[in-house]
């Protein structure tokens, strides 16, 4: 058998047996909900012609700031529409979002990094979650899955886990609104060169990052619950805003950090610059940080590596000496102690420590992807398995040459500058039926994945 599918099926076997090792796993900041309406012309036309389409059109030339009326609405849909690019706005007028709401929608799905993240690791791989929910509402609870996913809640001075789907009370809904529209779609004298998105986010408490009394004052308590801590949700926050959530997660990072629970970053895109350098100078508290391609050059460019991060951006697939040198830099200049970088094709983990564990959970994650692309949704972990008969990426093998040649690796394995660089190549799914979270079923796969084999040596 082919060294690669080896691997692949023995660690999928590997982690299988030990995942039931992770005691628990705390996720936050981000849930929501995710509201996807399909696009339909005759609908969106008629909207436009109501609304007022002199004013509408003028917004599809230029996106407003945010979202205060319903033509800017309709605009910054076409605005997306014309270019077949994805685009995100604040929703601010309660008219608007009232307006929004009565379109409606023609699915639901859990939204924001945590929400997927819990879905995933307790709702199907079995782990045991204490999820940070900024608003709990029967809409958003019932987008949970059954399995050990739990919420806190304060009774009687005591602090009690509880299944979303038990919580007394229904606080508000977050919503993300997102528009779909296929590539070709037409409406008036536009077409669209490609599918994509439009996002309209009405939703005041992830956008600022609130955090949950529940979690401000007993979080020692739910601290000690768990093994590991995923957190996300930062991109959000602007310089405006950043100041006091940050204070909290720094205080949250503190009390893991006594307790010796590692705690990773699932970095998103960030577009405000204060806000990726602040992020930069709470790494050291990190154990370990998951990003793309994207997000790198992103970071690199806030180092003042321009180059770097130009050629990050440069090749398909990825120079993965670039990627290794970026990640060196990050590593030294923040002490983090895993980095792992994902890209269409393969990912790679540079640690402060060694053992083939590290590049087995990257395996299990990829195959959660494959699973992930290939059915939407991963159902069961037993059906992970089923992605071992996606191939292993073919374009992938000169950046495997490249990697034997100059840092000598072998079995995906390499020593760098005192570090260890692990490597995989992916399975690539030809035809994805989604890639909504793939970026964040990776992460959490591998990072609670080598926790369990860890633990297991
Ligand atoms: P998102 O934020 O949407 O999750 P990311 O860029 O963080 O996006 O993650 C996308 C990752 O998903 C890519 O880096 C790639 O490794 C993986 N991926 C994308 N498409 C496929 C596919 N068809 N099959 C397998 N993996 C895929």
């Amino acid at each position: 058998m082919h060294m690669w599918e080896r691997l692949y099926a023995s660690a999928f076997e590997k982690v299988k047996a030990n995942i039931g090792n992770v005691r628990g796993v705390l996720l936050a900041y981000n849930t929501n909900i995710d509201a996807i309406k399909y696009l339909r012309k005759d609908d969106l036309e008629t909207r436009i012609e109501r609304a007022g389409k002199e004013e509408t059109l003028r917004y599809s030339d230029e996106l407003p700031e945010k979202i205060t009326s319903v033509p800017q609405l309709l605009g910054s849909i076409l605005w997306s529409v014309k270019r077949g690019k994805a685009s995100e706005l604040f929703v601010e007028s309660c008219s608007t979002r009232f307006y929004m709401k009565r379109w409606g929608w023609d699915e639901l799905r859990m939204g924001g990094q945590v929400g997927i993240m819990a879905n995933l690791l307790g709702g199907v791989y079995g782990v045991p979650v204490i999820v940070h929910v900024p608003q709990l509402s029967r809409l958003q609870a019932g987008l949970f899955k059954e399995g050990p996913i739990y919420v806190p809640g304060v009774e009687d001075g005591k602090l009690r886990l509880v299944h979303p789907g038990d919580f007394k009370g229904d606080e508000e809904s977050c919503i993300h609104y997102i528009y779909e529209f296929p590539r070709g779609f037409r409406i008036f004298d536009f077409e669209s060169p490609r599918e994509n998105r439009f996002i309209g986010s009405a939703d005041d408490y992830n956008a600022t990052l609130f955090i949950r009394d529940e979690f401000r004052e007993r979080f020692d308590e739910i601290a000690s619950k768990v093994d590991l801590a995923i957190m996300s949700g930062l991109q959000a926050l602007t310089r405006e805003n950043y100041r006091e959530p940050f204070e909290t997660i720094r205080g949250h990072l503190e009390v893991l950090n006594e307790k010796n629970i590692p705690a990773h970053l699932e970095f998103a895109f960030t577009p405000d610059e204060t806000v990726r350098n602040e992020i930069l100078k709470l790494l050291p508290e990190f154990w370990s940080v998951g990003l793309n391609e994207v997000e790198l050059a992103s970071i690199m460019e806030v180092m003042g590596e321009k180059g770097l991060a130009e050629k990050l951006l440069a090749k398909d697939p990825v120079d993965p000496i670039a990627v290794t040198e970026a990640m060196l830099r990050l590593a030294k200049e923040t002490g983090v102690r895993r980095i792992h970088f994902h890209t269409y094709g393969y990912y790679l983990a540079l640690t402060d420590y060694r053992g083939e564990f590290v590049r087995d959970a990257l395996l299990f994650a990829a195959l959660a992807a494959a699973s992930k692309a290939k059915l939407g949704d991963v159902p069961s972990i037993n059906e992970v398995v089923q992605a071992m008969g996606v191939p292993v990426n073919e374009k992938v093998k000169p950046v495997e040459g490249t990697l034997a040649e100059e840092y000598g690796m072998r079995g995906g394995i390499a020593e760098v500058d005192n570090y260890q660089l692990a490597f995989v190549p992916t399975k690539i799914v030809a035809k994805p039926k989604s890639t909504v979270g793939i970026g964040d079923t990776i992460s959490s796969s591998a990072f609670v994945g080598e926790f369990a084999l860890e633990v297991s040596f």
